[in-house]
C-alpha cells in the first residue's frame, strides 16, 4: 500500500532540446550557449516571408530513437503550424506536431513505493524551440523584456504523458528516468540551461486542471505540484470552484502565479505546414542506424565488469546515469580502475550528495591527482577524503590543497620516530601488547597518529611497531 493520497492526478508535458549540430528547419547552429544574443540566426529561424523551412534529418533520427526507447510506435508524421502570438515566436506560429506524431502510446516504469508503476505515454512529436525572453525584474512586474533568438528553431522534443502520476515524488522519478535514458540514447545534455522544460498538469478530486508552465528543473516540478497540491486543497475546503487556467512557477518563491485563463486547443488553429512534407522516420533512421551507436545500461554495466574487472554493484552503480558512467572511464583510464570505481561510489558520491552538488563540482582530473597521490603514498586515504572535502567546500585545486595544509603523508623516518616515542611513551601498552590484550596496538597506533596530526600511513605504521616491539 502507498500512503500517498490517491485523489491527485498528475500529467507531464516534457520538452528536451535534443543535442543536434543545426536547428529543425536551418542550418544554424544550435551551440549557442557561450554566443552574443541574435548571433546563431538566419532568415528561416527568424521568420522572414518567404523563408522556407527545410527539415534537419538528423532531428527525426534523434526523435524516432527516444520514441522507441519510449516504447512508443513510430508512424508517418506530418508538421502543422500552431498559431498564436508571442514575441519569442516571430512567425506568428510554432511548426510543430498534432495529428500524426511521431511517436504514440508508449510506456515507461518508474519504481514508486517499491512498487513498479506503468506511466503510459501519450506521444512524442517534434517541434522548434521559441527564441528567449529575459524579463527586467519579475514576469508580473517587468517593464520590457530582451529578446534572443539563438534559440529560435533548436529542436525540442516534446514528451507528453497520461495523467498517470499521482504524486509529486513520481513526478520527479518519472523525469529522472526519462532524462537518464535521453542521456543513454545521446540525443540530450542536461547540464546545458533550458536544455529541459516541464509544464505540468495538476487536477485534484475532479477539479479543474491547472496547467503549471515552464518549470526548468526536476526540484522545480516537484516543489510546483506540491505548492498547487496545497493551494488547489485549500480552495476545494472554502469551496471555491477551481477554474482552468495557466499559471508560471516563479522558481525562488517557491510558489505559482496566475498568467491567463487557459486557452483551448482549437485557439490555436492547427493545420497542416504547408512547406513541409510529411516524414517517414523508419526509413531515414535506418539510413543512419550504422553511425549511431548506443550503448544502454545494461550493456555499459556488463562491459564494465569485464573490462574493469568491477563489481556487479560498483557497475550497477556507476551506470545509474550516463555522465557518471563516463566520468568513471574518463578516470578509469588513468588510474587502477578498481580504486577509480571505489573512490566514485563511495567516496565522492556521498561527499556531493551531501552537499547538494553535481559531478561538475569535481573534475576528474581532480580525482585522478587525488588517487595517484593516494597510490604514490604522498597522501593517506584519510587525508585524500579531507582533499576532496577542501576543494568542494573552498574550492582550488587537489594539488594546492596538499602542499597548503602540509597533507603530504609523513616519512617513514619521521613516522619511525614517532613509534619510538610512543613505545617509550607507554610502557603499560606495550606489556598489554605482549601479554596479547587485543586494543593494545590500536593504541600504540593511535598515539603516532596523534604525533604526525594523523599523517601517517596506517598500515606502515602498524608494520613499524610490530617490528620494533
Ligand atoms: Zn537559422
Ligand atoms: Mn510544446
Amino acid at each position: 500500500m502507498t500512503t500517498e493520497r490517491t485523489d491527485i492526478i498528475i500529467g507531464l508535458e516534457v520538452h528536451t532540446q535534443l543535442t543536434t549540430q543545426s536547428k529543425l528547419f536551418c542550418g544554424c547552429s544550435t551551440r549557442y550557449q557561450d554566443s552574443e544574443p541574435n548571433t546563431h540566426t538566419c532568415p528561416i529561424c527568424l521568420g522572414l516571408p518567404g523563408s522556407l523551412p527545410v527539415v534537419n534529418e538528423m532531428a527525426i533520427v534523434y526523435a524516432e530513437r527516444v520514441a522507441k526507447a519510449l516504447n512508443c510506435s513510430v508512424q508517418q508524421t506530418q508538421f502543422y503550424r500552431k498559431n498564436y502570438y508571442y514575441p519569442d515566436l516571430p512567425k506568428g506560429f510554432q511548426i510543430s506536431q498534432y495529428d500524426f506524431p511521431l511517436g504514440t502510446n508508449g510506456y515507461l516504469t518508474v519504481d514508486s513505493a517499491g512498487q513498479e508503476r506503468t506511466i503510459r505515454i501519450r506521444r512524442v512529436h517534434l517541434e522548434e524551440d521559441p527564441g528567449k525572453l529575459t524579463y527586467r525584474g519579475t514576469i508580473e512586474k517587468a517593464q520590457y523584456s530582451l529578446i534572443d533568438y539563438n534559440r529560435s528553431g533548436v529542436p525540442l522534443l516534446e514528451v507528453v504523458t497520461e495523467p498517470d502520476l499521482r504524486a509529486p515524488k513520481e513526478a520527479r522519478r518519472f523525469l529522472n528516468k526519462l532524462r537518464n535514458i535521453l542521456e543513454y540514447l545521446d540525443v540530450f545534455d542536461g547540464n546545458l540551461e533550458g536544455s529541459l522544460r516541464v509544464d505540468a498538469n495538476i487536477s485534484i478530486a475532479g477539479g479543474q486542471r491547472a496547467e503549471v508552465k515552464n518549470i526548468s528543473s526536476y526540484k522545480g516540478v516537484e516543489k510546483a505540484l506540491l505548492f498547487e497540491i496545497t493551494r488547489q486543497r485549500n480552495l476545494l475546503r472554502r469551496g471555491i470552484h477551481i477554474t482552468q487556467e495557466t499559471r508560471h512557477f516563479d522558481e525562488a518563491r517557491g510558489i505559482t502565479i496566475s498568467l491567463r485563463s487557459k486557452e483551448q486547443e482549437h485557439d490555436y488553429r492547427y493545420f497542416p505546414e504547408p512547406d513541409l512534407l510529411r516524414v517517414d522516420p523508419e526509413p531515414v533512421a535506418e539510413q543512419f542506424r550504422e553511425q549511431v551507436q548506443v550503448e544502454l545500461p545494461d550493456t555499459k554495466r556488463h562491459r564494465f565488469i569485464a573490462q574493469y574487472g568491477i563489481s556487479d554493484y560498483l557497475a550497477k552503480v556507476l551506470t545509474a546515469s550516463k555522465p557518471l558512467a563516463d566520468y568513471f572511464e574518463t578516470v578509469a583510464a588513468r588510474v587502477d580502475p578498481s580504486a577509480a570505481a571505489s573512490w566514485v561510489v563511495d567516496v565522492l558520491q556521498g561527499e556531493l550528495n551531501y552537499r547538494g552538488l553535481n559531478l561538475d563540482a569535481f573534475r576528474p582530473n581532480f580525482l585522478i591527482d587525488v588517487i595517484a597521490n593516494v597510490n604514490q603514498g604522498t597522501i593517506t586515504e584519510k587525508a585524500a577524503v579531507e582533499v576532496i572535502r577542501t576543494v568542494l567546500d573552498t574550492g582550488g585545486t587537489p594539488c594546492e590543497i596538499i602542499d597548503a595544509q602540509a597533507l603530504h603523508a609523513a616519512p617513514i623516518e619521521q613516522i619511525t620516530a614517532a613509534v619510538t616515542q610512543a613505545i617509550e611513551e607507554n610502557p603499560q601498552a606495550v606489556d598489554d601488547y605482549h601479554s596479547g590484550k587485543k586494543g593494545a596496538l590500536n593504541f600504540l597506533v593511535g598515539q603516532v597518529m596523534k604525533k604526525t596530526r594523523g599523517r601517517a600511513d596506517p598500515t606502515l605504521t602498524n608494520r613499524l611497531i610490530r617490528e620494533q616491539l
